[in-house]
């Protein structure tokens, strides 16, 4: 069994992938390319622990398809980590970077260990091997294949890959770009951290702002006052609670480990971390009731439920308990394609992870080309726009003077407010931004044209293009 509750989470997404391709006109032997994994690197490795005892470390890296090159994804830490998940996971890598143009094909990788049960020093030697790993069998480079944080990692781990890369290739020039997720002192890009969750921010909003589609839920348009629950309040779902939050939405429920809480009036985010981080635990915050059962989360009433932690959450077996009108999917197959298919049947909008987390990569993507142009974004052009704009400002306040004889005394704030050059947090959350709203917009078309649900939609706009891309590659006529 894997953590999806059923035999192949690798086959759930094929499922779901077969759903959609009956929408499009390609052969089935393409369309068989497509969906299939075209590599995956299995390895164990000796790691000696703290106390000296050795261990050996299963690891994982799939590239799932090199219509485009490099493959990209992210890699996880977990227990549960096995070939069959990197698998489906970087299928949905090529699909996602696909649906937000983002030049990759798909890849995935994961160490199957708790990072709670090793040292930091533990942790750094599994790493740096893992990368070693990698690079001697060519999983890993810049035009090779990008990993970046995933469940369990973060900028730490993608430091660590980067000097182990750095220090066996005979490209030191572009090394820089061979992992995304950096700190902003290594390569990194300003917003990344953020990114998947206020991607999944800007795609609720975007859901949320079609009044007739709210209409069709019984709903009423905007995300403000929209009562939301989170499952999982690791970097995703803190970042995505946080942005909803901030736009007027009431958190309800929140769940991690431990259990869940539940507050029909209103959980602050920000106190219940303070909370946790003063417990240990989210139970017991005050004003909530304890659900001692973290799953039973899924099952409280709200408008949204936005699952942002693993795999197989949402089943054909709890999918009938679910309340929510939305279920807006910040973890990469929340939804098992059985429980998709009840939840569309009952006429629940499901916005698609393959689109809802795209902001991750989209970031990824932004850093990538920053690191291979080693130079930082809007560096050249920042002091020049800022000149621009306060020309033009100068130019109206001119031509205001003259129309009224005298000088018109500019509100002093005005100059500062509107004459400044973009930075690189700005051009990063302004492309972000511009993404996840283009590409709600052609996911929603998709799916009025084919009549049937987002995630179809979605399925089938990312198959065309990734057909394109294999036909430009004279593969296929
Ligand atoms: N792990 C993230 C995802 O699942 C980010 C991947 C990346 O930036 O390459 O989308």
């Amino acid at each position: 069994m894997s953590a999806s509750g059923t035999s192949s989470f690798f086959k759930q997404v094929n499922i779901m992938f077969d759903r959609a391709a009956v929408h499009t006109p390609h052969p089935t032997g393409l369309l068989n390319q497509i969906k299939s994994c075209n590599s995956v690197y299995q390895v164990g490795f000796p790691i000696v622990r703290d106390s000296g005892k050795i261990e050996v470390i299963r690891a994982f890296r799939a590239e799932h398809s090199h219509h485009k090159q490099p493959t990209k994804g992210g890699i996880r830490y977990a227990a549960v980590v096995n070939a069959d998940e990197v698998m489906a996971l970087a299928a949905l890598m090529t699909y996602k970077c696909a649906i937000v143009d983002v030049p990759f094909g798909g890849a995935k990788g994961g160490i199957a260990i708790n990072r709670h049960d090793y040292s930091e020093k533990e942790l750094e030697r599994i790493t740096r091997r893992y990368t070693f790993e990698l690079a001697r069998k060519n999983f890993i480079g810049p035009g090779v294949d990008v990993p970046a944080p995933d469940y369990g990692t973060g900028a730490q781990e993608m430091t660590w890959i980067l000097d182990t890369y750095t220090s066996v290739t005979d490209n030191p020039l572009d090394a820089l770009a061979c992992v995304t997720g950096k700190p902003v002192g290594h390569g990194g890009v300003r917003g990344r951290v953020e990114a998947t969750g206020r991607g999944v921010f800007f795609g609720i909003r975007e859901a949320c702002d079609i009044e007739e589609d709210m209409k069709a839920l019984g709903l009423s348009k905007g995300l403000k006052g929209k009562r939301i629950v989170v499952q999982g309040l690791g970097n995703v779902g803190y970042h995505a609670a946080k942005f909803v939050e901030e736009s007027g939405a009431i958190i309800t429920g929140l769940a991690e480990y431990e259990g869940a809480i539940y507050n029909p009036d209103g959980l602050k985010l920000e106190d219940v971390m303070v909370h946790r981080l003063g417990t240990g635990t989210i139970l017991d915050f005050p004003g909530a009731h304890n659900l001692t059962r973290s799953a039973d989360a899924l099952d409280l009433p709200c408008d949204i439920l936005i699952p942002a932690a693993l795999e197989g959450q949402i089943r054909s077996d709890n999918a009938d308990r679910v309340q929510a009108k939305i279920v807006a999917e910040a973890a990469n197959g929340p939804i098992t394609a059985s429980a998709d298919k009840l939840l569309s049947d009952r006429g629940v909008m499901i916005i698609p992870d393959m689109y809802l987390n795209a902001g991750g990569v989209t970031v990824s993507y932004f850093e990538w080309l920053r690191n291979l142009s080693h130079v930082r974004l809007g560096r050249m052009s920042r002091r020049f726009e800022a000149h621009n704009a306060r020309r033009i400002l100068q130019s109206v306040e001119a031509l205001v003077d003259q129309r009224l004889g005298s000088p018109s005394a500019m509100p002093s704030q005005i100059m500062p407010d509107l004459a400044f050059g973009a930075s690189e947090e700005d051009l990063v959350n302004s492309g972000l931004e511009d993404t996840m709203v283009g590409a709600y917009q052609e996911i929603r078309d998709s799916a009025r044209r084919h009549k049937t649900d987002l995630r179809t939609g979605a399925f089938v706009s990312s198959i065309d293009k990734i057909a394109k891309g294999y036909k430009q590659l004279g593969i296929f006529p």
